[in-house]
């Protein structure tokens, strides 16, 4: 006789066999809902994985900045006058319209299922860094900002990044100790002021001298980052590279 799982188990495939036909989501493209080419990768059709805006070659090699002019280089005016906790921060892509888009569909509208899409490009970006990294930490949301939203989203594509590298992923060690403003409309200084303090290592055996990937969905001025990776070399860290899908 069949267990009381294994029926529950058979429910499931026959549910999910009958929401793939009426809702073909293997075969949609997540950013147009145009139809993906079968040898489309990330659940993007060729064309908006094309016209996604990568960060040109000629970026700041501190923050990932792109640079305007060629003789600019190799950090930018910022990183030249600031010094970020961080060894290096690299994002994939500009924050602009599509990319926004996307951003604001996976936090604000529980379209997590792009989470995949995005920690998967990511992982993607990692690979061809070689950089040799022992664990992925996410930037931690304070808890009840995280039981609001039901997800911290860089822990989603944290996920995604760990499965795709065989990194391993860690979300027990780091913590936002309390709530942040929504940084906006802050000033530069507000926003450093606004994070200060706001991350605490719990488990320093999991951060210490390690070589740790920080991610997070978004690099805007690097105050939050910077904070967190404050806190993480304080507690031992032997370095920290921040990784982020998008760069404002
Ligand atoms: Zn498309
Ligand atoms: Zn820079």
């Amino acid at each position: 006789m069949l267990s009381h799982m294994k029926i529950l188990k058979i429910i499931e495939e026959y549910t999910n066999a009958f929401l793939d036909l009426i809702y073909p989501s293997k075969t949609i493209c997540y950013m147009c809902g145009g139809t993906q080419e079968k040898d489309a990768k990330y659940s993007l059709c060729h064309n908006c994985y094309n016209n996604l805006p990568f960060i040109p070659e000629h970026h700041c090699v501190k923050c990932g900045i792109p640079l305007r002019m060629i003789e600019e280089g190799p950090i930018c005016r910022q990183c030249a006058n600031s010094d970020y906790y961080f060894d290096r921060a690299i994002s994939v892509v500009k924050y602009e319209k599509d990319v926004k888009t996307l951003i604001y569909k996976l936090k604000y509208s529980n379209h997590t299922y792009l989470a995949k899409t995005i920690g998967c490009i990511m992982a993607d970006r990692l690979k061809q860094e070689g950089l040799g990294i022992d664990i992925i930490i996410p930037v931690p949301l304070y808890k009840n900002k995280e039981r609001e939203r039901g997800f911290n989203q860089s822990t989603l594509i944290g996920k995604h990044i760990s499965e795709k590298t065989g990194i391993p992923l860690n979300v027990d060690s780091c913590a936002r100790i309390r709530n942040t403003k929504v940084m906006y409309n802050l000033t530069k200084r507000e926003r450093l002021k606004n994070v200060e303090g706001a991350f605490k290592v719990i488990d320093q055996r999991i951060i210490a001298d390690r070589d740790i990937l920080l991610v997070d969905d978004i690099f805007t001025t690097g105050s939050t980052v910077n904070s967190c990776s404050k806190e993480l070399i304080n507690s031992g860290a032997k370095s920290v590279t921040v990784f982020t899908f998008a760069r404002d």
